[in-house]
C-alpha cells in the first residue's frame, strides 16, 4: 500500500505582492484552460435537439422549468403511455405555464384519441432515458463496465456512487452494503486485466487504486438521526467496517461523500473513528468531502489536518462547493434556523479558493481532491499548487459524468489527473440525483451556465470573487433576540425547533433530561387567587416509561376548592376585562420570554410525565411559545374598535368584549402547548380562568400556571385545579359562573360537554364551548408518489407520539399500482423504529400514555386481528417491556374494509389500517367516509390529482406531499369539522374571536341637523 508522502515546501508568508502574483497566475492559468475548451458546444447534448432545447427552455422561463424537472423527477414512475401523455399534458397544459411551440406540438400528439400519441409517447420516453443516462455510467457494476473502461481509455479515473433511494429500513440499509461489498468485488475482478493508465493510476505518492468507490453514510443506516449522534455512528461505523476490510482486501479506495448539513458531523465523526481503530489504522486509501459552501469549512478542514496529523497518515479529501445549496437554505428559512451554507455564491467560491489554499499547505497529510466544474476555482486551485511547489501529480481534479466535457478535456490538455464522479443505478433512484443535475447546469448562479449558455465574457467567469464584507455570523433569528414589546410587537415568527444537527442544542436536551431526572420529586399545589393551595387530598403523577416512578405529587380539589377557583375568577373578571389590552398581552409575551428560556427543562419533564421523544416534546414547548406570541399579537389587532359605515351623522363602532370565567379543560397529548393555546386566549382576551390539566401530566399544567404567575398574571386570573375529569370537568362544565370551555379531547367527553352547559337551567347566558375532537385521519398514496415521501411521512404521520396525535394518520389509501411496493417498503420501515424509553435519543415510539391506554389500543388490535390481516405486529420483547413500561409497538393492518371498526372509530395508538383503492374516485370516497374531518394527506406528483385533492377532500387541514401532523400556528391554523370538533382553527386569525363577544355602539351624531365632519370621527 502506498504511503509515500508528498512534503510540503515552507509557506511563504502572504504579502500584496504574493496575491498579486497569484491571481495574475490564476488568471493565466484559467485562459489556458479556456484556450483549450471549446465554448461553441451548447451546455449538454447538442446533437440531442430536444434535450438541449430543453435546458434552454428551462433557463429561460423559471416556471417552465419547475413543471419540466418535475416531470423529470415523476417520470420513472409512470407505468404506461397513457400516463404519460397525462403527465406531461397536467404539467405543461396549465394555465400559467407557456411551452415552446415544440413542445406545445408534442404535448398536441398524445391527446387519447390522437393517431400520434404512441409515437408522441416513444419519443419522449427514449429522450428522457437518453438524457438520464447521460449522468449515469450503468445501472450496476456489469453494465457500467464498458463506460468505465471507455474513460480510462481516455485517461480519465473514476470514483462509482450507487444511486438509490432513501434507505427506509434495516433491509434496504443491509442491500445497500451488500452492493457496495459487490461492486467492490466485481470491479477488482474486471479492472484487473485492463491495461495500465499511468495517468490515473500513479499520484505524487505512489500507486493510486483502480477501484474507488464513493459512500453515503445515509444509505447504511435508516435511522440515521443527529440528535442520536452516537447511535448512528455506532450503528453506521458497524455497517461501514466489512465495506472497508473488503476495500483493503481489494486494494481500492472509499470515499465518504457528504450530504445534508445534518450529517456533516456524523460524517467526520464515522470516517475519523473508523480509521483510528487498529485494523484500519495503515489503510490510508480513504477520503472524505470538504463542502466550501458552508460557513464553518474552514473548521472542518482544520480538524482533519490536525487529526490527519496527529496519526501521521495522509488523507484524502474532495474540495467541492457543495450540492445541497438550495435544500439547505429552504429548510433553514423553513425552520427559521440560521443557514449553515453561504447565502452569497462569491463567498462559496472565494472559500473554495481559500480552502484549496490551507489543503495544498498541508500537503504533507491531505491528498487533495479538486471537484468541480467552474474553471476559475479549478484555476486557483491549480496556480496555488504550482506556486506552493506542489507537484501536478500531487493532486486531482474531479468532474462529474455528463458534465462540463469540454473542460474536462482542457483539464487533461494540461497534464493533470482527472477522475470523473460515475454514478450506477437503476433510473427511478437516479431521478434525484439526475434533478440535482439539471438544477446545477440551469441555476442563475452555474459556472457552467455563465460560460457554455449565456455565452458570458471570458474576463467576468475568470474575475476573483468579491466575498461579502463580514463572512463569519449567519444572521440570527428574529423570534431569539429579545421579549417581545407590546406596545411595538415585531411581526410573528414561529419559534424554532431545536436543530439537533448542531452540538449545542443536543447538548442542552441531554443534559436538561439527566438534570430533571436527577432531581427529587415534585410537589404542586393547586392556585386559587393568587395562592397555593392544598386540596382534598393528593395523587400522584407516574413516568409512563418506568411506572414504578413517581414524578411528583399534586393537590387534587375537591368541590370546596373548585368553587373557590370559579369564585376567585369571578371576582378578579371585571378588573383583568378593564385592563388595557397591552398590558393582557404583555403577560404572553413575558410568558413566552420564561418558557423560551426553560424551553430544554420543560421539554425534559414532558420527556418523562408525557412519554413524548425528545424532538415531539421541543415541538410541543415550542408551539405553546408559539400561541403566547401569537395571541398576544391578535389580541392587539382586535383591540381597536373598527367603524363600519362611512356616513354622516352616524357613528358606528365595532369591538370586542371577553365573556367572563373560561374553563380550560386540557388533554395530555400536547400537555403544554394546547394547554397554553386555550388558555392564553381566553386570558389576553380578558377573561379569567381556571385551568385543569390533564390526569396524567398535572406536572406540566402546574408550570403553565406558575409561568403565567410569575409573567404578572394577577391573582384570580388564572386558577388552577388538578383532578378526575369526571368531577372538576363536570363541575366546571356545570357551573353557573362560568362562561366559556375550551375543550380538547375525546369526542365522547366533548359531545357530552357540550350537552351538559347547554342544558344547566337557571342562568342569564347561555355558555360557549369550543371543542376539539378526535380524527380518523388518512393519507392517500397516488400511483406516480414518491414513495420515499409516501413511506416516511406516513410512518412519521402514524406513529409519531406512538399515534396519540388527533392529527395521526390511522388509515393509508394506496392507489392498487402503487400498492405492493409501497406496503412492503412501509412495513420494513416501521419494523425499523425502535420502541423504548423516550429519553433515549435513539427511540422513535416511546410508552403510550396510561396502563388503561395500552388496554385500549390492544383491545383494537385485537378486533383487528379479526377484521383484516395482521401485516406487521410489535410482540412484548422476551423479557417484558423495559421497567414495565406501558408500551404498545407498532401495528400495520391490510385488507382492511372502509367500513372495518379500525377503519372508523379513533384508536389514538400505533395502529394504522391500509386499505387499498382501485381509482383515485374510491380513494376519495374512502378518505371521505368516516364520520370525522380532521387532517388528511395526498402524496401524488399529479397536478390534477392535487388539485382534486384540495376541491374534494374535506378535511379542516389538508397537507399534500408531506406528512399531516406538526400543524405550526399561524402558518397552519389547526382543527376539524363534522365530529372532529366545534369552532375555529387554533392558531388562526379566527380563533380569537371564539373568546370574545362582539358588539356595536352606533351613535346619532347628527344635531339640530348639524353633524360634526365625516373626517373628524
Ligand atoms: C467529483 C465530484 C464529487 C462531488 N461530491 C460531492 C459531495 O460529496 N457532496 C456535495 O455536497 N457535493 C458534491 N459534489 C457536487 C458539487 O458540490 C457541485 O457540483 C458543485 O457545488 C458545483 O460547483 P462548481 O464550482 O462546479 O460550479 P459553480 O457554478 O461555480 O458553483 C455552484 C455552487 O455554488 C454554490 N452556490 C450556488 N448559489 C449560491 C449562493 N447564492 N450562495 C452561496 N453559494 C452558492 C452551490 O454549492 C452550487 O452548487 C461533487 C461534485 C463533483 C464534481
Amino acid at each position: 500500500m502506498a504511503t509515500g508522502r508528498v512534503e510540503p515546501r515552507p509557506t511563504a508568508s502572504r504579502t500584496d505582492s504574493d496575491a498579486v502574483a497569484l491571481e495574475a497566475d490564476i488568471q493565466a492559468t484559467a485562459r489556458a484552460l479556456f484556450a483549450a475548451v471549446d465554448r461553441a458546444r451548447p451546455a449538454l447534448l447538442s446533437q440531442a435537439r430536444w434535450q438541449g432545447e430543453m435546458m434552454d427552455w428551462a433557463m429561460a422561463d423559471e416556471r417552465l422549468k419547475v413543471e419540466l424537472f418535475r416531470f423529470v423527477d415523476v417520470f420513472p414512475t409512470l407505468g404506461s403511455g397513457a400516463e404519460i401523455a397525462r403527465h406531461l399534458r397536467e404539467y405543461f397544459l396549465q394555465t400559467d405555464v407557456a411551452p415552446p411551440r415544440l413542445l406545445r406540438l408534442a404535448i398536441g400528439a398524445t391527446g387519447r384519441r390522437s393517431p400520434l400519441r404512441p409515437a408522441a409517447v416513444r419519443v419522449v420516453r427514449a429522450e428522457m432515458l437518453s438524457f438520464a443516462r447521460r449522468f449515469i455510467v450503468g445501472s450496476d457494476a456489469r453494465s457500467a463496465l464498458p463506460g468505465l473502461r471507455a474513460l480510462r481509455d481516455r485517461g480519465l479515473g473514476f470514483t462509482i456512487d450507487v444511486l438509490g433511494e432513501a434507505s427506509v429500513s434495516v433491509h434496504e440499509a443491509a442491500a445497500y452494503q451488500q452492493r457496495y461489498l459487490d461492486l467492490l468485488d466485481d470491479l477488482t475482478r474486471e479492472t484487473k486485466g485492463w491495461p495500465a493508465a499511468p495517468a490515473v493510476d500513479r499520484a505524487a505518492w505512489g500507486a493510486l487504486p483502480r477501484v474507488n468507490v464513493s459512500i453515503k453514510i445515509t444509505s447504511l443506516y435508516s435511522q440515521i438521526d443527529p440528535l442520536d449522534f452516537r447511535g448512528s455512528v455506532a450503528a453506521v461505523k458497524d455497517a461501514l467496517r466489512p465495506v472497508v476490510r473488503r476495500a483493503m482486501a481489494c486494494e481500492a479506495f472509499v470515499n465518504l461523500d457528504l450530504e445534508q448539513f445534518r450529517y456533516r458531523d456524523l460524517t467526520f465523526t464515522v470516517f475519523t473513528e473508523l480509521l483510528d481503530e487498529e485494523e484500519f489504522r495503515a489503510f490510508d486509501q480513504a477520503g472524505v468531502v470538504v463542502q466550501a459552501y458552508l460557513r464553518d469549512a474552514g473548521d472542518d478542514l482544520e480538524a482533519l489536518v490536525s487529526w490527519a496529523r496527529s496519526r501521521s497518515r495522509p488523507l484524502t479529501v474532495r474540495l467541492v462547493k457543495g450540492a445541497y445549496w438550495d435544500y439547505e437554505t429552504v429548510l433553514a428559512r423553513q425552520e427559521g434556523w440560521p443557514a449553515p451554507v453561504f447565502t452569497h455564491k462569491p463567498d462559496s467560491d472565494a472559500a473554495y479558493e481559500r480552502l484549496a489554499r490551507l489543503m495544498l499547505e498541508s500537503i504533507d497529510v491531505v491528498r487533495p481532491a479538486f471537484a468541480g466544474h467552474n474553471v476559475r476555482s479549478l484555476a486557483a486551485a491549480i496556480a496555488t499548487a504550482r506556486r506552493l511547489g506542489v507537484p501536478d501529480d500531487g493532486f486531482e481534479i474531479q468532474m462529474l459524468h455528463g458534465m462540463g466535457d469540454p473542460i474536462k478535456a482542457a483539464v487533461r490538455a494540461q497534464g493533470l489527473r482527472l477522475r470523473e464522479y460515475a454514478p450506477v443505478g437503476e433510473l427511478i433512484p437516479g431521478m434525484a440525483y439526475f434533478v440535482r443535475r439539471l438544477l446545477e447546469n440551469t441555476a442563475n448562479e452555474s459556472f457552467l451556465r455563465d460560460a457554455f449558455a449565456e455565452g458570458a465574457d471570458i474576463e467576468e467567469l475568470i474575475a476573483p470573487p468579491a466575498p461579502s464584507a463580514r463572512l463569519d455570523a449567519a444572521p440570527a433569528h428574529p423570534a431569539i433576540v429579545a421579549p417581545t414589546d407590546p406596545a411595538a410587537p415585531s411581526p410573528f415568527v414561529n419559534m424554532p425547533h431545536a436543530d439537533f444537527a448542531r452540538p449545542g442544542p443536543r447538548r442542552s436536551a441531554l443534559e436538561a433530561l439527566r438534570a430533571v431526572a436527577g432531581r427529587p420529586a415534585l410537589h404542586e399545589s393547586l392556585l386559587i387567587d393568587g395562592r397555593e393551595r392544598r386540596g382534598a387530598g393528593t395523587t400522584t403523577s407516574v413516568d409512563p416509561a418506568r411506572p414504578a416512578r413517581t414524578l411528583g405529587t399534586v393537590e387534587v380539589a375537591g368541590p370546596q376548592e373548585t368553587e373557590a377557583a370559579v369564585q376567585a375568577a369571578r371576582r378578579a373578571f371585571p378588573a383583568w376585562r378593564d385592563a388595557p389590552a397591552r398590558e393582557r398581552a404583555g403577560v404572553l409575551f413575558k410568558a413566552a420570554e420564561i418558557m423560551r428560556g426553560e424551553l430544554a427543562q420543560l421539554a425534559a419533564l414532558e420527556t418523562f410525565e408525557a412519554g413524548k421523544t425528545i424532538r415531539e416534546a421541543d415541538g410541543d414547548v415550542t408551539e405553546a411559545i408559539d400561541f403566547l406570541e401569537y395571541y398576544g399579537r391578535e389580541m392587539l389587532r382586535l383591540d381597536t374598535p373598527r367603524r363600519l359605515g362611512r356616513l354622516p351623522g352616524e357613528l358606528n363602532h365595532y369591538s370586542y368584549q371577553p365573556l367572563g370565567v373560561a374553563a380550560v379543560i386540557a388533554p395530555w397529548n400536547f400537555p403544554l402547548a394546547i394547554l397554553t393555546g386555550m388558555t392564553s386566549a381566553a386570558l389576553v382576551a380578558g377573561n379569567t380562568v381556571v385551568i385543569k390539566p390533564a390526569g396524567p401530566t398535572p406536572l406540566i399544567g402546574a408550570q403553565l400556571a406558575r409561568i403565567l404567575r410569575a409573567a404578572g398574571a394577577p391573582p384570580g386570573a388564572v386558577n388552577l385545579l388538578f383532578g378526575p375529569g369526571g368531577e372538576i370537568g363536570e363541575a366546571l362544565v356545570t357551573h353557573p359562573e362560568v362562561h366559556l370551555i375550551a375543550f380538547t379531547g375525546s369526542r365522547a367527553v366533548g359531545l357530552r360537554i357540550m350537552a351538559r352547559a347547554i342544558e344547566q337551567p337557571g342562568r342569564a347566558w347561555i355558555k360557549r364551548v369550543i371543542a376539539e375532537l378526535g380524527g380518523k385521519n388518512a393519507i392517500i398514496v397516488d400511483t406516480d408518489a414518491d414513495l420515499d415521501v409516501a413511506v416516511l411521512e406516513t410512518v412519521a404521520s402514524a406513529f409519531g407520539y406512538q399515534g396519540q396525535k388527533c392529527s395521526a394518520c390511522s388509515r393509508v389509501i394506496v392507489l392498487q399500482q402503487a400498492y405492493d411496493e409501497f406496503l412492503e417498503r412501509l412495513v420494513e420501515a416501521t419494523r425499523s423504529l425502535a420502541v423504548g424509553p423516550p429519553d433515549d435519543p435513539a427511540t422513535r415510539l416511546g410508552p403510550v400514555i396510561t396502563a388503561a391506554a395500552k388496554a385500549t389500543i390492544e383491545g383494537y388490535i385485537e378486533q383487528g386481528r379479526r377484521e383484516a390481516t395482521l401485516a406487521l405486529a410489535t410482540p412484548e420483547p422476551p423479557g417484558g417491556w423495559p421497567d414495565g413500561g406501558f408500551y404498545v409497538g407498532p401495528h400495520i393492518f391490510t385488507d382492511v374494509e372502509p367500513g372495518a371498526t379500525i377503519a372508523q372509530e379513533e384508536i389514538f395508538g400505533p395502529v394504522l389500517a391500509v386499505l387499498k383503492a382501485r381509482d383515485f374516485d374510491e380513494a376519495l370516497e374512502i378518505a371521505n367516509g368516516t364520520s370525522y374531518a380532521l387532517t388528511g394527506g395526498l402524496i401524488s406528483r399529479s397536478p390534477a390529482a392535487i388539485a382534486r385533492a384540495r376541491r374534494e377532500f374535506r378535511v379542516g387541514n389538508l397537507y399534500i406531499n408531506r406528512g399531516i401532523t406538526g400543524a405550526l400556528v399561524a402558518r397552519q391554523p389547526f382543527g376539524g369539522f363534522k365530529m372532529s370538533g366545534i369552532g375555529s382553527k387554533a392558531g388562526g386569525p379566527d380563533y380569537l374571536p371564539q373568546f370574545l363577544e362582539p358588539r356595536v355602539v352606533t351613535e346619532n351624531t347628527l344635531r339640530r341637523g348639524f353633524a360634526p365632519p365625516d373626517d373628524a370621527l
